[in-house]
């Protein structure tokens, strides 16, 4: 019988360091990345481009069934594209970040968005790892392995504060934390697929560990259930 390609599901809140963990991780590894965030990222874009409010759940509804989004490994970066266009700058501007948060909050969206998870994991060859904030909960509970990466929010809101400086974004360091408050009471208050740790989730805390030990921890976990599966 053929095997599923291994789950890894990578779930917290913003800036606990999914991004960089997961893409070292996937790199390692030879699996695949599902950066879930960026997808719900597109379909804010994609509302907004249109002109479509964000909690216009006909027309949300209706817009999940024209969006295509894929993803590139260029060099060390995962490009987004969304209706071929690349748009790995653009879905993650402030406004744009909030506005996912918005849409993602839409049940219709959330439901709509559930196969292309499940299938860009599926169709990986050897494994996938998928970064979110409901993958251990909702996406794939049956994960093979499941971490819930947190830190102190100060820490986290520095470290999104010095990527968006290095990306040419000019935000203060207090703007970009009440951004990031805002951003964690919603995801975790909202009433479908809240942000939570699921019960079997590793919570690895990386408030005073370089991200580089939480790749090292996680893929020690990962590499000891490849070996027993
Ligand atoms: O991970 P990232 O910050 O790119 O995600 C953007 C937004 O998308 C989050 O604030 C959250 O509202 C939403 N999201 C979600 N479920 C996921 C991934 C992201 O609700 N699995």
């Amino acid at each position: 019988m053929n095997q599923r390609p291994f789950i890894v599901a990578i779930d917290g809140p913003a800036g606990a360091g999914k991004s960089t963990v997961s893409k070292v991780l996937a790199r390692r590894l030879g699996f695949a990345l599902v950066d879930t965030g960026a997808i719900y990222r597109c379909v804010a874009l994609k509302a907004r481009r249109e002109g479509i409010a964000l909690d216009d759940d006909g027309k949300l509804g209706e817009l999940l069934g024209r969006v295509r989004v894929s993803f590139e490994v260029v060099g060390e970066d995962n490009h987004v594209f969304l209706d071929g266009e690349d748009v790995s700058a653009e879905i993650r501007t402030p406004e744009n970040s909030m506005a996912a948060s918005q849409v993602s909050s839409r049940p219709v969206v959330r439901e709509g968005l559930l196969s292309l998870q499940r299938r860009l994991a599926l169709q990986a060859p050897k494994g996938a790892i998928l970064e979110g904030r409901d993958i251990g909960t909702v996406v794939f509970p049956d994960a093979d392995a499941k971490f819930f990466l947190e830190a102190d929010p100060t820490i986290r809101a520095r470290r999104r504060y010095e990527e968006l400086f290095q990306k040419g974004v000019e935000r203060s360091l207090s703007d970009v934390l009440t951004d990031q408050v805002k951003r964690d009471q919603d995801d975790a208050s909202r009433a479908v697929a809240p942000l939570k740790p699921a019960d079997d989730a590793r919570r690895v805390d990386s408030t005073e560990l370089p991200l580089s030990e939480v790749v090292h921890t996680l893929e020690q976990e990962i590499l000891a259930r490849i070996s027993r599966r």
